[in-house]
């Protein structure tokens, strides 16, 4: 990258309204913003087992019952330390011995690999594909499936379809809930934090579970295994049901992820979500298609995700096209560092404006131009 590379300044008038394109933690709406603060001196630094708090966890908690049609039995658990906890407190909670686990980018390696380490557990079946696609479940002799709706490193989003009758459907949603449709039919537990499509702050899991899998985990937790007492899926469950977590919340996050969610129920529920992101995301798969230098890195498009476009570059550096964009105040369009492509990463989040994304194509086109 030469120095006359980032001083290219891009036109006012291209430039989108809104500059977060980052896949998480993903744009939060202005309007949530502004909403926190006006309310802010009556609820931030206050109790969270007090009832003004509590309001906002069960604002959230019947918000996302309606967000997913949930059926009567089902119940969201919430509690701190994002996904990643969340999948430590699994690996207690609701996993009996033996999972399968669909590894396809780094974020659904991870839950393979929490496992593995796991002594309580035996050795889990892992099914891999390579980067930029998705294996598919096999029925065996497990008693959890782990799937992954959204795998936010490579963009790639399968459907959830049960693989058998047996066994719980435990699915990774983090970058998926609130912008994807599912049917719960076909899971048991959908689980997020709400830094994604869910556009408000991390630090907080939240899972959407079926009576089967709130049988698991009230079994689970009051037998023999020991399980720390933070990673106590039990815990959880009891605070949950009395609105409130184990130990103290960012009650900011409650009520930014509260506000997102009343906004999609409000604006039309989850199929609306889906179609605003599918609008955005088929901008930016056409301009890669169109274009000599682009290419969609997920190349069957059945697979790609709706709310995490990865856009492979030939011929021109896509760090150095995400350097000038931040210099523009267009930020986070970074491949995930891991992949090691050629790439942007741009994300489609309900929260983020389909005109913005249009304009983003018109500024990568812009310094594309600028370059030759
Ligand atoms: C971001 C992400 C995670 C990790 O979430 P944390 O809240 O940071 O722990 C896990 N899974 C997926 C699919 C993600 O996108």
């Amino acid at each position: 990258m030469t120095a006359t590379d980032t001083s290219i300044s891009l036109p006012t008038e291209l430039l989108p309204k809104d500059g977060r394109f980052g896949s998480g933690p993903s744009k939060v709406r202005p309007e949530a913003i502004h909403a926190l603060s006006s309310l802010a001196e009556d609820y931030l630094g206050t109790s969270h087992r007090r009832m003004t708090a509590k309001n906002q966890v069960t604002r959230l908690r019947s918000g996302l019952t309606n967000l997913f049609d949930l059926p009567d039995g089902w119940e969201i658990v919430l509690g701190n330390g994002g996904t990643t906890l969340f999948w430590d407190a699994a690996s207690f909670g609701l996993i009996e011995n033996v999972s399968q686990h669909l590894a396809f980018g780094e974020f659904s390696s991870k839950f393979a690999k929490v496992v593995q380490a796991a002594p309580h557990l035996g050795e889990p079946q892992i099914i891999s594909s390579e980067p930029g696609t998705h294996p598919v479940p096999v029925e065996a002799a497990v008693d959890s499936y782990a799937l992954t709706h959204n795998e936010t490193s490579t963009g790639v989003s399968p459907s959830l379809t049960r693989p058998s009758e047996e066994g719980l459907v435990l699915v990774d949603a983090t970058s998926a809930a609130g912008a994807i449709c599912w049917d719960s039919a076909e899971v048991d537990c959908y689980y997020f934090a709400p830094q994604k499509a869910l556009a408000s702050d991390g630090g907080l899991w939240l899972a959407a579970c079926s009576p089967r899998a709130i049988e698991r985990i009230e079994r689970l937790t009051s037998g023999d295994r020991w399980i720390p007492a933070g990673l106590d899926l039990g815990i959880a469950l009891t605070n949950s049901r009395q609105n409130q977590t184990y130990n103290t919340p960012s009650l900011a996050t409650i009520f930014l992820a509260a506000e997102m969610v009343d906004w999609i129920n409000e604006s039309g529920g989850l199929e609306w979500a889906e179609a605003r992101c599918r609008e955005s995301s088929n901008t930016i798969y056409r301009w890669a298609d169109e274009r000599s230098f682009t290419q969609p890195f997920v190349t069957d498009a059945n697979q790609r995700s709706p709310v995490v476009c990865t856009v492979d570059f030939d011929g021109v550096d896509a760090d150095v096209i995400s350097g000038i964009l931040r210099a523009n105040g267009v930020l986070d369009t970074e491949s995930y560092r891991g992949l090691g492509r050629n790439q942007l990463r741009i994300a489609t989040f309900p929260a983020i404006d389909p005109d913005d994304v249009s304009a983003l194509c018109a500024c990568v086109d812009y310094i594309v131009e600028s370059l030759r």
